[in-house]
C-alpha cells in the first residue's frame, strides 16, 4: 500500500481525476452489471420456481380433471394399505371404464368429450365415505380405492352407477353415460402392487361380455385371452376324457361329531397345470357353456359314490354344489332324478348346495327349480349364507332344510364382534324357521367352541378333515387312519356316542383328542 501511496503522491491532479473517473465509471459499470445479473437471477429463479411448481402440479395432478396423478395415487394407496394392515381390515379397488365413450368423442369432438370427463371426475369425488385415492388412469378410465371388503366395493359401484345415471349436460347436450366396473380386494386378491391391475382385469372381463355391469376379480381373469382360450380347450378335453375328480369333505354333527354328510368338491387334473381348483375354472366353464356337462358329471359321479358307500355300510348324505347356470337349466332336475334312480339313491340322501345369491334370484326359472327339487324330496342347503342379500319372506318360502354360514364369518369369529353376532343371529333365525345350520371353514378349536355355544348343528372344516379322495374318506370314516393319506383321528363313527351337551355331560371336546392333518 505504501508504495502505491507514494506513487499516487507523485501523480499530477489531472492524472488523479482521470484515474478516479475511470474507477468510478468502472465501479458503476460493474455494479450495473451485477444488478443486471442479480435481477436476471431473480427472474430466473422465479421462473424456475414457477416451472418446478408447475411440474409438481403436473406430477401431482391430472392436467385435465385435476384428480391425483399416478404418483400421488400410488402413495395414497400405499398409505391406505399400511393402515389396513395395521387394523387388520381390507381395501377395495374399483376400476371403471366408460362404455362406448368413443362415440361421444366422435359425435361431439374431443373438446366436449374432455368436458364430460371433467364432470365425471367431479361426480366421482362425491362418493361417500370419501375415497382413499382417485385417479384418471388414461382416457376414460378411472381407478379408485375405498376402505372395506366386497360389500363396500359393491356399494361404491352402486353409488357411481347412480351418479352417472344423471345425464351430463355439456353445451346444452344431455349425454347419458354407462360404465363397466372391475373390483379387486387387498389383501384377499394378492399383493398391493397387483391390486389395480386385478381390478382392471375384472373390468375387461365385463367389457368382453358386453359391458354395463361389474365383476369381482378371479385369478383366471389375469390370464391372457389366449391362455383362457387354451384353458377352455383343455377343460373341454378333460370333461371328455374323464380327468375330473371329486374330493369329499365331511360335515360332522356338532354335538356327536358323527359324520352326517360329505360335500363333493371338484378338482381338475391337468397334465400341465397340475391339480386345478374350482375357483379357477368354474366361472370360465360357466362363461363358455361347459358347466352343463361338468355339472351333470358331478351329480352322476356323486350318486355313484353315494351308492358305493351305502354298499360299504356308510350311511351319510352326499352334497353337490349346484351353480346358477345349472339351476336355470330346465333339464337339470330331470337329469338329477335320472341319476338318483340309476344309482338307487333316496332323494333325501342327496344335498344340493345352492348359494344364497342364486337362491334369492327372484325369477320364474329358479322358483320352478326349487319347487321341483322340493317335490322330488331332495335335501336343499343354502350355501355361503350371509354373503348375499336375503329377504326373510323368500327365505321362509324356500324349501331349504339347511343354511350354511359362509366361511368368512367363521374365519373372523374369534376376532370380530360383528362376525360373532352375524353367525349367532343366523343360527337363531334358522332355528326359528326350523332349518339346520352348518358352519363351514372351521379351522380352530376356538371357532368350534364358539359355534357349538351358539347352537350350530353341524360343522365342516380343516379342523375335522380336509377334502380327500372317496377312498381316503371311506377308510377314515371306517377308522383306518393307517391307510388314509392324511392323518386324522379315528373313525368318528365308531367311537363317538351322541351326548347331550345341554345336560352338562362331559363335552366331547374334553374327551376326544384331535389329530389334524
Ligand atoms: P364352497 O361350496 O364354499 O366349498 C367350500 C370350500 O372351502 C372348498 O374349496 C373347500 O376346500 C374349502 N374349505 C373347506 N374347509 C376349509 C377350511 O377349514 N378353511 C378354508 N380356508 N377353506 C376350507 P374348493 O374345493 O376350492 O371349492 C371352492 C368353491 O368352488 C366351492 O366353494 C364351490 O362354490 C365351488 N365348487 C366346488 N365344487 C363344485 C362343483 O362340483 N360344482 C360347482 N358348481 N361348484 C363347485
Ligand atoms: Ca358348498
Ligand atoms: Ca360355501
Amino acid at each position: 500500500m505504501d508504495s502505491l501511496a507514494n506513487q499516487v503522491a507523485g501523480w499530477s491532479p489531472t492524472m488523479i481525476v482521470g484515474v478516479l473517473g475511470l474507477t468510478v465509471s468502472l465501479t458503476l459499470g460493474v455494479a450495473a452489471a451485477l444488478i443486471l445479473v442479480w435481477r436476471r437471477g431473480r427472474a430466473l429463479s422465479a421462473s424456475l420456481e414457477d416451472a418446478t411448481s408447475h411440474l409438481d402440479e403436473m406430477t401431482l395432478r391430472d392436467g385435465l380433471t385435476g384428480l391425483m396423478s399416478r404418483i400421488r395415487f400410488d402413495q395414497a394407496l400405499a398409505d391406505a394399505a399400511q393402515r389396513a394392515e395395521q387394523q387388520g381390515t381390507s381395501l377395495a379397488a374399483l376400476y371403471l371404464d366408460l362404455d362406448e365413450f368413443r362415440i361421444v368423442n366422435d359425435a361431439y369432438g374431443y373438446a366436449l368429450g374432455d368436458q364430460v370427463l371433467v364432470e365425471v371426475a367431479r361426480r366421482l369425488e362425491q362418493i361417500q365415505p370419501r375415497t382413499e385415492a382417485l385417479m384418471r388412469v388414461a382416457g376414460d378410465e378411472f381407478a379408485l380405492v375405498v376402505p372395506g371388503g366386497v360389500d363396500e366395493a359393491l356399494a361404491a359401484v352402486h353409488q357411481v352407477q347412480q351418479l352417472l345415471a344423471r345425464p351430463i349436460v355439456v353445451e346444452g347436450q344431455p349425454i347419458q353415460l354407462a360404465a363397466s366396473f372391475g373390483v379387486a380386494l387387498y389383501p384377499q386378491h394378492g399383493a398391493r402392487a397387483l391390486l389395480i391391475g386385478h381390478a382392471a382385469a375384472a373390468m375387461r372381463s365385463v367389457k368382453r361380455m358386453g359391458g354395463g355391469a361389474h365383476a369381482v376379480y378371479e385369478p383366471v381373469m389375469s390370464a391372457s385371452l389366449r391362455e383362457q382360450a387354451e384353458m377352455v380347450r383343455d377343460l373341454r378335453q378333460a370333461v371328455e376324457r374323464g380327468s375330473l375328480q371329486l374330493l369329499y369333505q365331511p360335515k360332522v354333527d356338532a354335538a356327536t361329531l358323527q359324520v352326517t354328510a360329505a360335500e363333493a368338491l371338484l378338482r381338475w387334473h391337468d397334465p400341465r397345470r397340475g391339480v386345478v381348483r374350482p375357483d379357477t375354472f368354474i366361472s370360465l366353464a360357466e362363461r363358455h357353456g361347459l358347466m352343463h356337462d361338468i355339472g351333470r358329471w358331478v351329480v352322476d359321479e356323486a350318486c355313484r359314490q353315494a351308492a358305493a358307500w351305502l354298499e360299504q355300510g356308510l350311511v351319510m348324505r352326499v352334497a353337490v354344489n349346484v351353480s346358477g347356470v345349472q339351476l336355470r337349466d330346465a333339464a337339470f332336475v330331470d337329469h338329477l332324478q335320472a341319476c338318483l334312480q340309476r344309482h338307487a339313491i333316496e332323494p333325501g340322501n342327496l344335498t344340493c348346495e345352492i348359494t344364497e345369491s342364486v337362491a334369492m334370484e327372484d325369477t320364474r326359472v329358479t322358483h320352478e327349480a326349487f319347487e321341483r327339487l322340493s317335490q322330488a324330496g331332495v335335501h336343499v342347503s343354502i350355501d355361503d349364507f350371509g354373503t348375499g342379500h336375503s329377504s326373510l319372506a323368500r327365505l321362509r318360502e324356500l324349501p331349504a332344510a339347511e343354511l350354511k354360514i359362509d366361511r368368512s364369518f367363521v374365519a373372523d369369529l374369534e376376532v370380530s364382534d360383528e362376525a360373532r353376532s352375524i353367525a349367532s343371529s343366523v343360527v337363531q333365525m334358522a332355528h326359528t324357521l326350523e332349518r339346520r345350520v352348518v358352519a363351514e371353514g372351521v379351522e380352530t378349536e376356538g371357532q368350534r367352541d364358539l359355534l357349538v355355544e351358539m347352537g350350530c348343528d353341524e360343522l365342516q372344516g380343516y379342523l375335522f378333515a380336509r377334502p380327500m379322495s372317496a377312498t381316503a374318506l371311506g377308510l377314515w370314516a371306517m377308522g383306518d387312519p393307517d391307510h388314509s393319506p392324511l392323518r386324522f383321528r379315528e373313525s368318528l363313527y365308531r367311537d363317538t356316542q351322541p351326548m347331550d351337551l345341554a345336560e352338562g355331560g362331559a363335552s366331547y371336546l374334553d374327551t376326544v383328542p384331535m389329530t389334524l392333518g
